[in-house]
């Protein structure tokens, strides 16, 4: 039967004897295996009770088997829900109330702090360890290979992803077949995927980044991949003859470049250096091309849209900017609160419509109402601006924007600024609570190793470049920054630990 994302996975022209994947211990995965693991998973799913429609909740560690869940899923036209695995019971408890799925399949480690989790929601459990190994792949084992897909619609629900909800509750964005799919095949086209590629897969398979950019693009170009169960800078550089591109976070970019083992020599044969998932620093880029002779290809993107934008194959790969739009979004700058779409150069919220744009937020029509604008555009809630050439560039979260003194104040002009001084490694600009200016305007730096900068440096040196109302009333210095596991900044966390810097508690 017809399955859309599934029927493009495994089309005709498969060769069933070509590698897909070799994971850090050399066990290797032929396509052939895999749409026969696919198979036997998917009756694994049917017999723990999955009918199509239900959603089948997933926190465990990478491995070749985790990713058959997801297939499986496909196949079998539930939906795939992949849970952060550094969550803890009461985040967890959360998504499995909200999302009621039919099976949750957990780590065995955490069997008994989840089964009553699971039981409370109706969900049935089985586990899947990092070695593939556990109560589901038992089941796995004493299944057909054959099975009938279960037929799916482009429009029908493939996976949720939770968003990481840095503020408030976090929400599920519900993923259509055809928002992975199309997503996926422009991206094969827009970055020339060919079954020739080896990607070094490094990242998390629970996020949209390693599980539908890397995972879905390697499928769709039949390409293969060396999956390693997280990113290790030596491991990565021993792996790196073998492949001939990489997709990371940016502090893959930045540890490497701590590693002697990066060189001209070490990095000539590849293709392709993509960055994605937080802002990569212009410096980074720089430091990146001088190294290596590569310009990394940064790209901009989220749960809830896939990928919106990307620096050109061919063309400048301008340090600092997500690229263009892909082929076939629709992206424009509006002001945040009227919606007014704003003349190219101005910053206002980036809105984007295409078939890679989620169908809603699972069980919040509310929210998902407030978050559409009448025409269909998806408000991202990121602020940036479009160049004279077209080139994206973000300026930060809306929620990060800062109000002082009844001025807006972007907080990556300010970080821009500050990174650019001797001595500074890398900076985060924050609004704190004031009593004069509503928001005051704070930076957060990391110095350089060795280097002695201080607040006054700082200050001074930022004087004249920024307008007054721009720059921080304070300069604080951490060890690092805190950042989840995709290398975001988490200003949450900073703006928590510094709230009262302006307002102290008497
Ligand atoms: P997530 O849903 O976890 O993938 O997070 C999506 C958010 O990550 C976006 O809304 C952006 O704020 C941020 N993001 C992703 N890629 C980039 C990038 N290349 N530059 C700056 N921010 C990015």
């Amino acid at each position: 039967m017809k399955n859309h994302l599934f029927d493009l996975i495994f089309g005709h022209d498969v060769d069933r004897a070509a590698r897909f994947l070799i994971d850090g211990h050399g066990r290797t995965l032929t396509y052939g295996e895999l749409y026969d693991g696919a198979g036997q998973t998917a009756n694994a799913l049917v017999a723990a009770g999955v009918r199509p429609g239900d959603r089948v909740a997933a926190q465990i560690e990478k491995s070749a088997e985790a990713l058959l869940v997801y297939l499986g899923c496909v196949r079998a036209g539930a939906v795939f829900l992949p849970l952060n695995t550094a969550y803890t019971a009461p985040e967890i408890a959360y998504f499995i109330d909200d999302a009621s799925p039919a099976l949750f399949i957990v780590d065995p480690k955490r069997l008994d702090i989840l089964t009553p989790i699971a039981s409370a929601a109706g969900a049935g459990v089985k586990t899947l360890d990092a070695n593939g190994a556990g109560s589901f792949s038992d089941l796995v084992r004493t299944m057909p290979s054959e099975f009938e897909n279960i037929e799916r619609d482009p429009d029908d629900l493939a996976a949720i992803l939770y968003t990481s909800g840095t503020t408030g509750r976090s929400k599920g964005a519900m993923l259509s077949h055809d928002n992975l799919a199309s997503n996926a095949l422009t991206l094969v086209d827009y970055w020339r995927f060919t079954k020739a590629d080896v990607l070094l897969h490094a990242l998390p398979i629970y996020h949209t980044h390693g599980l539908f950019v890397a995972t879905n693009v390697v499928l769709l170009a039949r390409a293969s991949m060396i999956f390693l169960a997280k990113f290790d800078a030596d491991d990565v550089m021993r792996r790196m003859r073998d492949v001939t591109c990489m997709m990371g976070v940016p502090t893959f970019y930045t540890r490497l470049l701590d590693h002697a083992g990066l060189t001209l020599e070490s990095t000539r044969h590849m293709r392709l250096f993509v960055s994605g998932s937080a802002p990569l620093l212009a410096e980074t880029h720089q430091e990146w091309r001088a190294r290596t002779g590569h310009a990394i290809l940064e790209r901009y993107g989220m749960s809830e849209t896939n990928m919106n934008t990307s620096n050109p194959y061919d063309g400048d790969r301008v340090p600092g900017t997500v690229g263009y739009p892909l082929p076939g979004v629709s992206l424009r700058i509006a002001h945040p609160e009227s919606g007014a779409i704003l003349p190219q150069g101005e910053i206002g919220v980036i809105e984007v419509k295409g078939p890679n744009v989620f169908l809603g937020y699972w069980n919040r029509p509310e929210i998902t109402a407030k978050e559409f604008r009448a025409d269909g555009f998806f408000i991202t809630g990121d602020m940036g601006h479009i160049d004279e050439r077209g080139y994206v560039h973000i300026v930060g979260r809306a929620k990060d924007l800062i109000i002082t003194g009844g001025f807006n104040v972007y907080p990556k002009e300010v970080e821009e600024e500050i990174d650019f001084l001797p001595g500074v490694l890398e900076s985060a600009v924050i609004g704190l609570s004031h009593r004069d200016f509503g928001e005051g305007v704070t930076a957060v730096v990391i110095a350089k190793p060795g280097a002695s900068v201080t607040e006054q440096n700082i200050l001074s040196a930022l004087d004249g470049r920024l307008a007054k109302f721009k720059l921080p009333k304070r300069v604080l210095f951490l060890e690092q920054l805190p950042r989840n596991t995709m290398g975001k900044v988490q200003k949450n966390l900073l703006r928590d630990q510094f709230k009262d810097l302006y307002t102290p508690k008497s």
